[in-house]
Order: structure tokens, then sequence, then C-alpha cells
């Protein structure tokens, strides 16, 4: 009895992954398929069209010696190879004598198992085969055009001209898959009146997996005629029999859904050739006709060599241009690097380049944040955004490090963006501090639709069918592709956290610099301290020396000078009374920096209490007030010197300031505020005291801190030494602290300083 396979199940476009196209149970038309057991030399599998080709039934052939077809030589050919490898005979040149005359064959044979060996003939149409000669001739002057090829993309575009120059085809394509499976047309040569695909992209499913598995072994797939009646398999009954594998068959019959998708592309013949890389499917070679064309088994296997010479040189092109891409990316970052060694600040040294800083790691736009500045280059979200999405990062960084290519699907709010910001590779600088730089690019989509291709999106809005077609596929791709960005490359992310090493070991000497002037600033403030405190301490004899001396000679020797003598005398004494004030205040302060601060919380308040007394006693007389308008924070100090530092200010307001009412206000900004103000540090409290004294100049501000800087002469104001503010400075910042002043002349001025308190 004789058995004929055949498939019931039907496949669409959701289930074309799980179809078993290496087991159709059919061939294409254009030859005969033959299944022979080696054991015995008998058909046991047949395809049907055996009368068109021999002008004999299938059935009379089954079950028969393989002697009947083929002569004894041809036969122990094959046996030979039943050990090896059947390349060697392929193709085996076949006469075969049939009803209508002799007719040749070329037969292509491959072992199954063990008990199955596949011969498949097709007709050998050619006047002249191609000899070894020939094929070698061809086969060189294709491969130097191929050497010539420089960079990968011009051996693609050799390679499709030299094949279709090679087999006639109406257009020839490389296809390239991504790692998700799609592809990209990236090399095109074609009849000039068909339209190009350059540059369309294909989602993974138009190859279903299956196939692309297939293509992995069978590196060459005709379709000389792509509306084919599939011709069924007969074989001998045998209820065991497994479906038979075709999937190194030349003949193999197409799934249903790839003769859909080639017939709405409005292909008719194809030949497709595998590009392999590293054993995996690289890519294919397409070529298409648009009417029915077969292609001799010489010229396909001509074509099979050339795509595993492509094969072989895309490992070594692709590693190049990698290596070229690598090589120009440590190029960016050393310039980079090097720039910032020499800059000053970080940010303006990588803003410096922009252009560079996009490139390092091959992106559109970027920001640098820092705690003072926002700055971006290119095209990155608006600036409002970037608060939100930083907040939202700063605990995913893994390792200072955090990368994406589909941003909007992780982080919703970056829908809005997408355009410019569905890839994100950010670095974190340094803990401490907020700083970052976060380089993004935009949508796949949008870059195609940038590229210039929106216009044939179009002609797909009005394609309502169910089928597939390039312009189909390009839709499903996109909708594939939603929201997703060029993935990163492993060495953009190296480049980028090599950039974070580097501004770190910068970061860490500058600020290994700047402890270093610390210390010799430090060092060279005690040294000043101290020689402030001996010269002082000293010059405090001498001049007791030339006082009392000018008293002598006033009670001796008065009346041996004239009036204008006696005068001078007098202007001596007070200048060394002054000079003694002057040196008293100056070993005051130098004092202060080598005093050890004993530091206590303590009630201000109760402080200032009797410092107000004193003042009250003091200015008897005199219309004064010291007002606290609210209660004020416990501080956390020198009690002593931080009383000496009210009592200064407090002074000043009344010394300086020419009202019949003169007053003081003393108080505290709320924590906000005060911060507002002055970037303190988070314990310090912005205190301060005001008055409606005679203010000072703007041109004044700076400089009233100075030792001895007065702004009046020495008969105004009660005289001074100058020294009482710089005084305040000191201790405040002993207290680490600062302060600074807002003044309206003639109106009345406010001392601000930052104190450490306890505040709840
Ligand atoms: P002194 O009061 O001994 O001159 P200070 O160091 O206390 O020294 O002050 C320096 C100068 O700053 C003063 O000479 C005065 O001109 C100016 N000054 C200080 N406090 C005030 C104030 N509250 N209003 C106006 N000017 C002031």
């Amino acid at each position: 009895m004789i058995n004929e396979s055949v498939r019931t199940e039907t496949f669409n476009l959701t289930n074309c992954d799980r179809e078993p196209i290496h087991i159709p149970g059919a061939i294409q038309p254009h030859g005969l398929l033959l299944v022979i057991s080696p054991l015995e030399w008998q058909i046991t599998q047949i395809s049907r069209n055996t009368q068109e080709f021999l002008g004999i039934e299938p059935e009379q052939l089954l079950g028969q010696p393989l002697d009947r077809l083929l002569p004894t030589d041809k036969i122990e050919a094959i046996a030979a190879c039943l050990e090896g490898d059947f390349e060697q005979i392929n193709p085996l040149k076949l006469s075969i004598e049939t009803q209508n005359g002799t007719k040749k064959f070329n037969g292509i044979v491959h072992s199954l198992d063990e008990n199955n060996i596949i011969l498949e003939l097709e007709i050998n149409k050619s006047e002249n085969d191609l000899d070894f000669i020939q094929f070698s001739q061809i086969s060189k002057r294709i491969l130097l055009q191929i050497q010539r090829a420089s960079n990968l993309n011009e051996l693609c575009q050799t390679i499709v001209q030299q094949i279709r120059k090679l087999t006639g085809f109406e257009r020839v394509m490389i296809y390239q898959f991504d790692q998700t499976g799609a592809g990209d047309i990236i090399a095109e040569d074609k009849l000039e009146e068909l339209e190009s695909y350059l540059g369309l992209h294909y989602p993974d499913s138009d190859i279903p997996r299956q196939a692309k598995y297939l293509y992995t072994l069978n590196f060459i797939r005709s379709i000389p005629q792509v509306n084919y009646q599939p011709i069924a398999i007969l074989a001998l009954d045998n209820k065991q029999q497994k479906p038979l594998d075709l999937s190194l068959s030349i003949l193999r019959s197409v799934s249903p859904l790839h003769i859909e998708y080639l017939q709405n592309m409005g292909v008719c013949a194809t030949l497709t050739i595998s590009l392999m890389k590293e054993g995996k499917l690289w890519g294919l070679i397409a070529c298409h006709h648009r009417s029915p064309y077969f292609v001799p088994y010489e010229t396909r296997n001509i074509c099979e060599f050339l795509g595993q010479v492509m094969s072989l040189e895309l490992a070594s092109k692709e590693a190049n241009e990698d290596l070229d891409y690598k090589i120009f990316l440590k190029s960016v970052q050393s310039q980079l690097v090097n720039a910032l060694g020499k800059a000053e600040n970080l940010t303006n040294a990588l803003i410096k380049d922009r252009e560079k800083l996009l490139k390092l790691v091959n992106a559109t736009g970027v920001v640098i944040y820092t705690e003072e500045n926002l700055l971006r280059i290119g095209q990155t979200p608006p600036e409002e955004v970037l608060p939100d999405l930083i907040a939202w990062l700063e605990n995913r960084f893994e390792q200072d490090l955090f990368v994406t290519h589909s941003l909007p699907k992780i982080y919703p709010d970056a829908i809005a963006f997408k355009e410019v910001a569905c890839g994100l590779l950010a670095l974190s600088i340094t803990k401490v501090q907020k700083n970052y730089v976060l380089w993004f690019r935009p949508e796949v989509l949008q870059e195609v639709n940038w590229a210039g291709k929106p216009e044939k999106l179009k002609n797909l809005e009005e394609d309502g069918t169910e089928t597939l077609s390039p312009r189909k596929s390009f839709k499903l791709w996109q909708e594939m592709v939603q929201q997703q960005s060029q993935p990163w490359k492993p060495w953009e992310i190296e480049g980028a956290i090599e950039l974070r090493s580097a501004i770190v070991g910068i970061l860490l000497r500058k600020i290994n610099e700047l402890a270093e002037l610390n210390l010799e600033l430090e060092r060279s403030n005690t040294e000043l301290d101290a020689f402030a405190y001996i010269a002082s301490h000293d010059l405090k004899e001498p001049l007791r020396g030339i006082h009392n001396y000018s008293n002598f000679l006033l009670e001796d020797y008065a009346e041996l000078l004239d009036a204008e003598g006696v005068d001078k005398l007098h202007t001596l004494i007070k200048l060394t009374k002054r000079m003694e004030d002057l040196i008293n205040a100056l070993l005051h302060f130098s004092r202060l920096g080598r005093q050890e601060l004993t530091f206590q919380s303590f009630n201000l308040n109760q402080s200032l209490e009797s410092i107000a007394e004193l003042f009250t006693v003091s200015k008897r007389g005199e219309n004064i007030e010291i007002r606290i308008p609210r209660s004020l924070p416990k501080i956390v100090g020198d009690r002593v010197l931080l009383e000496e530092v009210f009592t200064n200010l407090i002074s000043n307001a009344f010394k300086y300031n020419n009202q019949s009412e003169k007053w003081v206000e003393i108080g505290f900004l709320d924590p906000t505020l005060s911060n507002s103000l002055e970037p303190s540090q988070p314990q310090l409290l912005t205190f301060y005291v005001r008055d409606n004294g005679i203010g000072i100049q703007e041109k004044h501000l700076d400089t009233i801190f100075r030792i001895f800087k007065r702004l009046h002469s020495l008969n105004k104001y009660g005289g001074g030494t100058g020294v009482g503010l710089t005084i305040v400075k000191k201790i405040i910042e002993l207290h680490h602290g600062t302060i600074w002043i807002e003044s309206s002349y003639g109106r009345g001025s406010t001392f601000y300083f930052t104190l450490p308190t306890e505040i709840v």
C-alpha cells in the first residue's frame, strides 16, 4: 500500500512560529525527489511528479531497485560516499532514458540517516556544464572585488552587485538581523524601476525562528516559481515511518505563509543565501524576481560559496569596524580627560567641546547636573522635568551607572519626551554631592523618521489587510520598537565609566591639593597669630618707655620748652596711647586664633539680657532701645566670645547712629528662609543685628571687616580701633559660620551671621 503524507493543521501569523516547516510532506514541482534505502538500493519514497519528468507513474517506481533509473556506476558513486561526504559527487550528472527521449538531470544527494538517502533531480538545461576551471575563474573574479571592499558597507554593496550580475535577479538585498531578531535592509542592487527597500526594517516574526534555524543548516534556498502546486511524496506503506525531514532538501516545499508574503511583495522567484557569523545566522542575501526564474545548480553553488566567503569576511570586517569605533571612542575619551585635567571647573571642561561629550557614547543629548548648575546640550528633555527624573534615578544607580534603552517603559513620565529620551545612560559622579551626567538617545522610530522615510508610512495607513508585506512589516516593526532607542553598546558604556573614573581621579587630586593648601594656610595662620602676638607683646614695652619718657619730659622739662613744644609732647603721649589701644586690640585678635574654644549650649536670651543691662547703664541719658521680637534659640558655642560678638555689634549700632531715637533689633531667620539667603550648613541658623544708624555705602561693605579699617576720622563717632568687626568675623568663623551685611546708606544696616544652634 502506498502512503501519502498530507498536513492538515493551518498556520497563520499568530502561530507561524510553530509551523513544522522542515517536514512539509511535499516538494516544489521543478524537480523530483527520491528516498533510497542504501541496504537494498530500493526506492522507498518518491515525489508524485514522475510522469512529468520521466513519463512514468510514481507507483511504478516506488519499491523498485534504483538501477531502474540510474546506471550502476552512478549507484556505485553514491555508495562510495556512504561513509563520507556526498558533496564531492554533487551534482551527479545523469542522463535518463524516458519515453520522450534522453533527459539530462543534475542529481543532488544527501544522507538523511543510515536507512535513507535523499536524491533530488533537477532538469539540467544548460548546454555546457560549468567545469571546475570556469567555476574557479568566476569565483576568483568576484573574490577580487570582495577583497577590495574596505569596510562592511562596501563589502555588502559589492556582494549584492556581484550576485545580481552572476544570477540575473531583478533585486538582490542584504538583510541583517539585530539582537532582537528583527532585520534591516543594509544593501541593495536592483532594476532601476523597482522601488527601493534599502533601510527598511522588519520585525522578528517575518522570518520565524524555525526558518532561521533551517538557514543555518542549509545555506542556500531556491524558489524558482512562487505560485506553484506542491507535489506530495509517496512512501511505501510503513506505519512507523516518521515524516520525511526535508531540512537539507533543495526542493523542500515552502510554507504557505512565506508564499503569501512573497506574493504580497509581487515576488515570483527567490534565492536566499545564508550569512553566518560565529555559528549564528547574521543575515541573508535575498534575491527576488517578478517572474519565474530558475538558477542552475552550478550558479547556486557559486552563490553559496560567495555567501560563505562573505561570512568569513564578516567577522573580520565587523571586528575591524568595532575596533575602528572603539579607537575613535578612546581618542574622544582621552581628549576629554585631557581637557578635564587642565580645567579649573569640571562643568566648563565637559561642555568645552560639546560634540565630543556626545560622541563619547554616541548620544544626541546630554545633561550635566551639579548642585549649582544644570546644563543641557543637544536634544534633551525639557529642564523642568529633569529634577523629577533625577530624583527617580537616585536610588537606581548600580555602581554609579544606570543604563536603559527604553526609559518610558520603566519611567512612564518619560512618554512625554520619548522623542528625545528613550535611551538613558546616566553616571553618578560623586556620592556626597549630587553630580550627574545623563546622556540621551531618541526613540528609534523618531530617528527613522528624521532619516526621511515618513512619507512611505502613509501608504500603510490605508492597508487594512491581515497579510504581510514589506510596508506592513515596517509598520509591525515600528510597533515593536516603540518607546525604544538604539541599545547602548558595551564599549560606549565603558567609555562613560572610564570618563567617570577620570573625573573622580581629577576631583580627588583637586581635593588633595585643597587639603594641602588648607594645611599650608593653617600653618601660616598659626605663624601669623604667633607673630602678631609676639610683635604686639614686644612692642608694648618700648611703647611704654616712650610714653613714660614723654611724661617725664613734660613733668621735668616743661618750663624749658615753649608752648608749641609742650603741645607736641602732649600729642606724642596721645599717640602712644592710641598705639597702645591698637596693639591691645591686635593682641586680643591674635589671642583669638590661639585660644581653645569652649563649646557649650547656652541661652542667648539670658546673655542678651545682661548685655542690654550694661548698655542701659553706659548709655544712660541717651534714647536707646534693644528690640528682641521673639525668643531666640539656644546657641552652641563659646559663650564668652559670642557675647563679645553681640556686644560689639550692638555697640556699633548705637555708635554709628545719628537718630534721636536709636534702636537695634536682634533676631533670627526661619530655617528655610535662612537657607535661601545663604547656602549654610544644615545645623547653622542665620541671626541678624539690625539698626537704624547711618548705614554703610555699598563700596565699603566688603572692606569693613578688614583689620584697622575705619570709615571715619578718629574724632568722629567716638573714635575706635577698627578691629571690632574683624574680631566679630573671626569669632563667627571659629564657629564655622559666615557673616555678611545688607545696608541702606543713611537708613541703617543689618549684619547677618550664621551660628550653630539647638534647633528643634
Ligand atoms: P571701630 O568701631 O572701632 O571703628 P569696627 O571694626 O567695629 O571698628 O568697625 C569698622 C567700621 O565700620 C567703623 O569704623 C564704621 O565706620 C563702620 N561700622 C561698623 N558698624 C557700623 C554700623 N552699625 N553702622 C554703620 N557703620 C558701621
